[in-house]
């Protein structure tokens, strides 16, 4: 689209900071609400897998992030009582030199807000964006009140609880899910860890403990791990009344060498308790509405792709307007470009969490067995590897934007 557009974003997460970034380049006016006071970054850690990564390489971002993450070449989990192997995915199964980087999300955040304070695109803070009213144009109804605007066009990237996807005329709510997670970041301890694998521990599959090397939030700082445990939020006062002690040396039982992180935490309060959600919207766009990241779809984090599926919404809204004539023909492009890469991975996310996450024990019985046998003969590593990677349908290509080429060796 050649001409400049009057651009809102709503919510200043990895969504709408990419998305700021790219339009303004694209030569747009663009300004972003987000109702902290100050910009901050949400939780602990994250994987950024090679969909996430060629997002940021094409934002030139690729080295900023490499630079303070932890590259990650396996995730592995093991049963905690027997010992087994229930998890063992290595991105090298497939060829392409791929990998992970996990990082402290202040990191991902960081590097995008500095790039976009870099911009000089304005982010208007302590603003809370309540609706939308559409008419020739777009204007947003904030907290108090006040209105913004007007806009050519809104973009939702306010996250899985957004206020404005009840503009659409299909706004699907969030369904919560049963378990939720405690998260710490805590300093990094080798001994017995891997700082290139993210590891994981399961008594059957009501409990899930992982230790994630996330390097470091900026630089300078020590190296960190990201520490969590799943548990369902219902349970969570019960867990509490007992006390941090009896939480550790249950974890320490499990999983012994975990000691090293949990020694570190001697209070709740250095938990954060996050709960998990699924929705997908059938269509994210409306009238001069375009709704990407977690707004549009959210899900247990078990897959790993939340942070990366904001990335790739933000390239293929750009690249969507870059392509097409007019607003409606973007958005359509937009949500074409997303729709079969969203559903597939919904669909694994939601169909693989009770493995690794539930109350059943019919399905980690199964998981143990299948994973022991089935998950080591080609080509399930490969696909397996692909899953992980966010690939198994190519999301690249329908966006209009070319994988990274990846840098070998450690
Ligand atoms: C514990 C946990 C672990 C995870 N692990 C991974 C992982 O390993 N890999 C991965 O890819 N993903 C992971 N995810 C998912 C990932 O965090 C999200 O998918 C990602 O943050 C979505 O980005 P977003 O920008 O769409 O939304 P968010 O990061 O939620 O950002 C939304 C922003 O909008 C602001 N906002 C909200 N409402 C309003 C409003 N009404 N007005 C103004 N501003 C508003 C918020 O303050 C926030 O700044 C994990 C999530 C959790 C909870």
């Amino acid at each position: 689209m050649g001409n400049s557009l009057d651009i809102a974003i709503a919510g200043a997460g990895p969504a709408g900071l990419a998305t700021a970034l790219y339009l303004k380049r694209a030569g747009h006016r663009v300004t972003v609400f987000e109702r902290f006071d100050e910009p901050r970054p949400v939780g602990s850690g994250l994987i950024l897998q090679p969909t996430g990564l060629t997002v940021l390489a094409d934002l030139g971002l690729l080295d900023d992030i490499m630079a303070l993450g932890s590259r990650i070449e396996r995730l592995h989990g093991t049963d905690a009582k027997t010992g087994r192997t229930v998890l063992d995915v290595r991105y090298d199964a497939q060829r392409g030199g791929r990998f992970g980087v996990a990082v402290h999300r202040a990191a991902l955040f960081g590097v995008l807000f500095r790039a976009v304070r870099r911009e000089a695109i304005p982010i208007e803070t302590g603003v809370e964006v309540e609706t939308l009213e559409t008419g020739e144009r777009a204007v947003l109804i904030c907290g108090n009140g006040r209105r913004a605007g007007p806009f050519d066009l809104v973009v939702d990237a306010s996250g899985s609880r957004s206020k404005l996807r009840k503009c659409l005329n299909d706004p699907a709510e969030e369904r919560p899910l049963a378990y939720g997670a405690f998260w710490a970041s805590l300093g990094w301890r080798g001994d017995g860890f891997d700082e290139h694998a993210l590891l994981q521990r399961y008594d059957k599959a009501s409990v899930m403990i992982g230790v994630l090397p996330i390097g470091r939030p900026e630089p300078g700082a020590e190296k960190m791990a990201a520490f969590f445990w799943s548990l369902k939020p219902a349970d969570v006062e019960s867990v509490r009344a007992a006390g941090p002690e009896a939480w550790k040396a249950r974890a320490v039982g499990l999983w012994p060498e975990c000691e090293g992180y949990t020694s570190q935490v001697d209070s709740f309060d250095q938990l954060s308790l996050a709960r998990y959600g699924h929705h997908t919207l059938k269509l994210p766009a409306g009238r001069r509405l375009a709704v990407i990241g977690d707004a549009a779809h959210s899900t247990s984090p078990q897959l790993g792709q939340g942070a990366n599926m904001a990335l790739l919404d933000a390239a293929a809204l750009n690249y969507a307007l870059l392509r097409t004539g007019g607003i409606d023909a973007a958005l359509e492009a937009y949500v074409v470009a997303r729709r079969w890469h969203v559903r597939v991975f919904q669909a694994l996310s939601l169909m693989l969490t009770p493995f690794y996450q539930s109350d059943s024990l019919v399905m980690p019985f199964v998981r143990d067995r299948l994973v022991a046998t089935v998950a080591r003969i080609p080509p399930a590593p490969q696909f397996l590897a692909s899953m992980v990677a966010g690939t198994v349908v190519d999301p690249f290509r329908r966006i209009g934007l070319a994988e990274a080429q990846w840098p070998s060796g450690g």
